[in-house]
């Protein structure tokens, strides 16, 4: 199988910062890696992504929770 051109990582410790999906100051839970799409291994670019963003972004390259992670229904949005 191919190798997929996004990579995405879940950060061990989460990271206050802007998400580089939804422009807003959240805990960053993702990493995705961009690859080149020609040469595999080089990497063009990465995006930080808070936990909404990068569940979606996991979902849409079609990756699946593995058993025993859960999907936390709950957000805190900060205020102000
Ligand atoms: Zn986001």
């Amino acid at each position: 199988m191919e190798k997929d051109v996004i990579d995405i990582k879940v950060l061990r410790y989460p990271k206050l910062a802007k998400c580089s999906s939804c422009d807003r100051v959240r805990d960053i839970y993702y990493k995705a890696l961009i690859y080149d799409v020609e040469d595999k291994k080089q990497i063009v670019g990465d995006l930080e992504l808070c936990k909404l963003c990068g569940e979606n972004l996991n979902a849409a390259a079609g990756n699946e929770l593995k058993p025993g992670e859960e999907v936390i229904k709950t957000f805190n949005f900060n205020k102000g």
